[in-house]
């Protein structure tokens, strides 16, 4: 793959300094390597950090005319090589052709044309009484991103960052890196000044942390693990820099008894099997009325038996494998010690699906008999598994919904809107998706209590690049 072992640093593809190392990427179908990728040291990443802090000066006085029209060149250079942002994604995390395209790239795109419109639609100045309120680019940013929805979770942050008229050091996840090189070709293709845009690949202990500590960087924007987003914190500590975390989630799906069990359960496995069930947001915690657990669990054996796992290549496929060994070896773990904990396996379990001997593919899976107090109802899975707890009435829904570490979004199903409304202001929760897990651009993205503390999309994505000056004064 071409520009896979180089950085791009002010404006140009470089080659890694003597501080860098590097690691094969495999295709996670096969377990074989599809190319090696650079993993850079402190110096790339100083060097990175230095070209950005030179372009700022003049990229953060463009107007917004101009950073309008930055911006909507972009997507039209990122839908002309879509393509080969959905082939990395295939050969890089094993998304199938389906998902790699519409869904994944689509979403990143998606945050582009948004930040279009929220660009447009800001107020960069404001009077409040005699004083003058300015938002103002924050500066040189550190972006850190996880593998699991690249393009989408990229453009999130470079897309806001641009409108913001920051300069940027991106730093991709080291297990999926060959979308970023594509991200970074449409940038330098559609214009994005020398500078502004810099892409170092690395790991997060050392191109990750280097980037946190930096003593010239302003503000770290990172979407990854709680773990990694306390470490991300305590590095930029020193130096006082914004850090706005987007990180992990445990999110409950509350199915109230008036929800159609026959519609709504095949459509939330399937929301939680989607990206073989690696979405921070999935709502795999399933909160079912005791009196409805044997109708769930029979149409959630049914659809789950139903889903086609295989090669992403492969036609009709529709969930492919997990990202790596580690993955794959966390999921085995967690369904084993929720079966040897009592809980009972409605349909997959242990093993890879059959036929699939190589490759991290894990089976789609519902456990029943599962309470909040067993680790696989605590910890993010990340994997096509689906848990069911049944509760007494919606008081006791709620109290389990809220009863874990995490905040990020939690779904509620219900024929009643008002009802699902009521329930979901209830949920401690940055997100509540009502009946099926669509959500909208236009809304804020981020998590309450340890699922961070930033938001994501349209103008609350533009907030945070952005520093508040006010400018007392009478004339
Ligand atoms: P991860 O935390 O292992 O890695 C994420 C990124 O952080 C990678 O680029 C990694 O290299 C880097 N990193 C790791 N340790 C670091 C350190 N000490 N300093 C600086 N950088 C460091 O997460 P992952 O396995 O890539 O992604 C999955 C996780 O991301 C899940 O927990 C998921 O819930 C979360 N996630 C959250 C959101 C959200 O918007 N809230 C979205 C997607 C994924």
């Amino acid at each position: 793959m071409t520009n896979a072992d180089r950085f791009y640093i002010d404006g140009e593809w470089v080659d890694p300094s003597a501080s860098a190392s590097s690691t094969d990427v495999l295709d996670p179908a096969t377990e074989t390597a599809i190319a090696t990728v650079a993993l850079g040291g402190a110096e790339d990443v100083d060097r990175a950090v230095a070209a950005a802090r030179a372009a700022f000066a003049s990229f953060s006085q463009t107007t917004v005319a101009e950073r309008v029209q930055l911006l909507e060149r972009i997507v039209e250079v990122y839908r002309s090589r879509s393509q080969d942002i959905a082939d990395a994604l295939t050969a890089e995390m094993g998304a199938p052709a389906s998902l790699a395209g519409t869904a994944q790239v689509g979403a990143g795109l998606g945050q582009f044309t948004f930040a279009i419109d929220a660009l447009k639609n800001f107020a960069f100045e404001e009077q409040r009484g005699g004083t003058q309120v300015r938002y103002e680019p924050i500066g040189v940013c550190g972006l850190i991103t996880p593998w699991n929805w690249p393009p989408l979770l990229i453009a999130a942050k470079v897309a806001p960052a641009l409108a913001a008229g920051c300069t940027m050091v991106l730093k991709p996840s080291e297990l999926a890196p060959f979308n970023a090189v594509v991200i970074a070709e449409v940038l330098h293709e559609a214009g994005v000044p020398a500078g502004v845009f810099n892409l170092v690949h690395g790991d997060g202990p050392t191109a990750g942390s280097a980037l946190t500590s930096h003593p010239d960087v302003d503000m770290v924007s990172f979407t990854g693990s709680t773990r990694a987003g306390v470490e991300v914190a305590r590095s930029a500590a020193p130096t006082v820099k914004r850090v706005a975390q987007e990180l992990g989630g445990k999110s409950a799906n509350i199915m109230l008894d008036d929800a159609d069990f026959a519609s709504v359960v095949p459509r939330d496995l399937a929301d939680v099997y989607a990206n073989s069930g690696q979405s921070c947001n999935a709502g795999a915690r399933w909160l079912v009325p005791e009196t409805k657990l044997e109708e769930v669990l029979a149409h959630a054996r049914t659809a789950a038996e139903a889903v086609v796992v295989g090669h992403p290549e492969q036609e009709g496929v529709q969930i492919g494998p997990l990202v790596s060994r580690a993955a794959y070896d966390k999921v085995q773990r967690l369904i084993r010690g929720a079966v040897d904990a009592g809980a009972t396996v409605v349909a997959g379990g242990l093993g890879r699906p059959a036929g699939l001997d190589v490759g991290y593919f894990v089976r789609p899976t519902v456990l029943a008999n599962v309470t909040n107090d067993m680790e696989i109802a605590q910890e993010e899975i990340f994997g096509p598994v689906v848990t069911v707890t049944t509760y007494t009435d919606v008081d006791d829904a709620i109290r389990l919904a809220n009863d874990t570490v995490y905040g990020l979004a939690g779904f509620v199903s219900s024929a009643d809107l008002e009802r699902a409304r009521a329930v979901a202001r209830r949920m401690r929760t940055g997100m509540v998706h009502v009946n099926g897990a669509g959500l909208d651009f236009a809304g804020a993205f981020g998590g309450y209590k340890q699922s961070g503390n930033g938001r994501e999309y349209s103008d609350f994505g533009l907030r945070e690049f952005l520093e508040t000056k006010s400018v007392f004064g009478y004339a």
